[in-house]
């Protein structure tokens, strides 16, 4: 195939080019195909230049009628400068920084000027437009590539071209014709024919819809087949006691909610089933995740299996011993705790009790992945905050066991359709609803002039012996910003208002010690305020703490604001979050204001998928596996179901043949890919 072919087999491909396309991922004649231009402008749309408006991206026919002037700056800058008069009206053209344009250009000459209208000085102008010859012959939609420095638009449109006039009408098309009909797919050949040499924007965008469900599709079929792989028989089977987890159940001083019995019921069914459990847990902060984690284990205790949580921090580990040792007391269920900093002689002991067979629940932190752990017969893997573990240790512990059935356990919410991607190969369960009597975190939007008040009323609250969280976007101040920053605000709060109270500024470029110190001073109550940045997001529990400030909310995805958010309301006083924003667009006060509106995190997460795609969710051991292809499409929730439809129709009898070619497609493109992003 000679798409696969390295792009080094072209002319006009030498090292050195070869190493510029590199950098955007372009290494065979396929890559440089499905490099897509970023934005298509009808040439055939020309515009008057007295009908142009500042902001528009216009396309002028228009003669140069003065001599372009060429100003040297300091530092090397440099502009030209040029008036373009279209037979009516007059404009003017600016380049920044390109000080050939002044020889290249003549007074007299004729060109159609792309680009967008800068009408503030009541001139009509257009900056560094791009400029095409009229005499040229002029393509109906000009495209524009996104490129790093060393390659242009019209050299990189040229080794497209060249690509094209060779293999155009002989690249093979892996969709059946009537597949593509019923699903509005154009023929691959056209597809790239109008990719890159568009007759109209809307064959522009036909070709790249094409693409991006091409792509979704393929990465779909290879995740459906990893997910059969992993599905395969396990070694052992469990028995479901059902007295046993009734018992279990009344034994709590809580009824459970709906949701937690419904997660319960699909664990039981997995364990239950021969196939291998691999389930995602999602459910917010306070949720109750624990619950259904312990009848697991209990389950796999009664069936004479070992099991192993794992927590990322020493607090968490030893809190889910306290809290899972209690629950299980009343049943022969040996628990114990394993950390890294542990007496010697105590480590060995139930390094030893665990090898035997003596324990049935190990708890620990990273210190269950480690050579010296060996298990009698681990069957039951679950990981507490799945996000902070990187893959390998994920993969590690399940390594542990002979094919032992996994849970993770998450607290930040991910929007279905990601989740989809993301964990692809795991069942998802849900616990979208918190146990009762909770008393939900109020929020408030506060504008500037509200934002004294706002702190007034935070005083007196502090005076009562409640505590507060301010998070600002930046540590420090800075000049292009307009921004709070910890230290001007703590400058600002301490000589001012809380010029009576404990306030320390509190953020990531902190020795370790120096941020326990404020942290459990915080805790403690000797601290009744931190300054912070993002840094509180995670791990601190401070049930006193009522409030949580944001300055510059604006400047926060929605998902991060919900995580932070849910570090108050966690004792039995009202809590409140006020996110302050003076940004006037309408944007920024539409998004914030869904926080005010729920304190549900998937609705939330929802939102954020929309507004700002998927990379928040994504934690940073992951984001870089992913294709950013295929993640910029998986915002797209109406082509993510569209696909999945069409993945249904191709196991109809009569795309027998091309299912399995194209399934080899998929694979070639994903199974790396996927190696890596998948868990266990
Ligand atoms: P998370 O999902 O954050 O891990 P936990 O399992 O730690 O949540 O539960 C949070 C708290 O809620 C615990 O104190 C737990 O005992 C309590 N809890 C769990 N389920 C219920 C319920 N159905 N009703 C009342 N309290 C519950
Ligand atoms: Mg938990």
């Amino acid at each position: 195939m000679p798409l696969n072919l390295s792009i080094k087999t072209m002319h006009g491909v030498g090292d050195k080019r070869q190493a510029i396309l590199g950098k955007m991922g372009i290494y065979t004649i396929g890559d440089l195909l499905y490099h897509a231009p970023f934005k298509y402008q009808q040439l055939s749309d020309a515009r008057k230049i007295s009908e142009c408006k500042h902001g528009d991206e216009v396309v002028v026919h228009a003669e140069v009628s003065s001599k372009p002037l060429l100003r040297r700056m300091r530092k090397g800058f440099s502009i030209v400068t040029f008036n373009i008069f279209d037979g009516n009206t007059t404009g003017k053209c600016v380049y920044f920084n390109q000080p050939y344009m002044a020889k290249n250009i003549y007074k007299g000459s004729n060109y159609i000027f792309i680009g967008k209208i800068d009408a503030k000085q009541g001139v009509i102008q257009m900056q560094n437009p791009t400029l095409i010859k009229s005499t040229d012959e002029l393509p109906p939609v000009l495209c524009t590539y996104k490129l790093v420095k060393g390659i242009g638009q019209v050299a990189f449109k040229n080794l497209i071209k060249k690509i094209l006039a060779q293999e155009l009408g002989a690249i093979e098309e892996v969709f059946p014709d009537t597949f593509r009909k019923r699903h509005n797919l154009p023929e691959i050949n056209f597809t790239f024919e109008h990719l890159h040499f568009p007759d109209s924007i809307m064959n522009a965008n036909l070709a790249k819809y094409r693409l991006a469900f091409e792509e979704m599709l393929m990465f779909m079929i290879a995740l459906e087949n990893k997910k059969k792989e992993s599905i395969s028989d396990k070694a052992h089977h469990y028995e479901i006691d059902k007295n046993l987890i009734a018992t279990f159940c009344t034994s709590l001083d809580f009824d459970l909610t709906n949701s937690q019995n419904k997660v319960i019921k699909e664990i039981i069914d997995d364990m239950q089933s021969p196939a291998i459990m691999s389930r995602l847990l999602q459910g917010d902060v306070g949720s109750g995740k624990t619950i259904p984690a312990s009848i697991a284990m209990l389950i796999a205790a009664s069936n004479k299996k070992q099991s192993a949580m794992m927590a990322p921090t020493d607090i968490l580990a030893s809190q889910h011993f306290d809290t899972i040792s209690k629950l299980l007391v009343p049943f022969d269920v040996e628990v114990a705790l394993l950390k890294s900093m542990m007496p010697l002689k105590e480590k060995n002991e139930v390094l030893k009790d665990i090898q035997s067979g003596k324990i049935d629940i190990i708890i620990g932190t990273h210190a269950l992945i480690q050579k010296s752990v060996e298990y009698y017969n681990l069957g039951l893997v679950i990981t507490d905050e799945q996000h902070r573990f990187g893959v390998a240790q994920r993969a590690k512990i399940s390594a542990k066991g002979l094919n032992p059935d996994t849970l993770v356990m998450s607290a930040t919410p991910v929007p279905r359709t990601l989740a989809l991607i993301l964990y692809g190969d795991l069942s998802i369960s849900i616990i979208d609803e918190m146990p009762p009597g909770r008393i939900p975190v109020k929020t408030r939007l506060i504008k500037q002039e509200k934002r004294k008040d706002m702190y007034k009323y935070i005083k007196e609250h502090l005076d009562e012996g409640n505590r507060a969280y301010i998070v600002c976007p930046l540590i420090d101040e800075s000049e292009k910003l307009d921004v709070r920053s910890t230290y001007k605000l703590y400058d600002e709060l301490s000589s001012g208002i809380f010029k009576d109270s404990t306030i320390e500024v509190l953020h990531g470029q902190q020795k370790n010690e120096e941020k326990q110190e404020i942290m459990d001073k915080f805790r403690s109550g000797d601290i009744q305020c931190v300054i912070s940045t993002t840094v509180i997001e995670v791990g601190l529990d401070v049930p006193e703490a009522t409030f949580m400030v944001v300055e510059n909310a604006e400047r926060f995805g929605l998902a991060q604001l919900h995580q932070l958010r849910g570090r108050v309301g966690r004792g039995n006083t009202e809590s409140w979050c006020f996110l302050v924003s003076s940004s006037e667009g309408q944007n920024a006060q539409e998004r914030l204001s869904i926080m005010t509106n729920t304190n549900d995190g998937f609705i939330i997460a929802e939102e954020d998928l929309k507004l700002r795609g998927p990379g928040q969710f994504i934690g940073t051991q992951q984001s870089g596996m992913m294709d950013p292809r295929v993640l910029s499409l998986m915002g797209d929730v109406k082509l993510l179901s569209r696909v999945k439809d069409a993945i249904d129709d191709l196991t109809l009898d009569m795309y027998k043949d091309e299912k399995e070619s194209i399934k080899k497609i998929a694979l070639m493109r994903y199974n790396q890919k996927l190696k890596n992003i998948i868990l266990n």
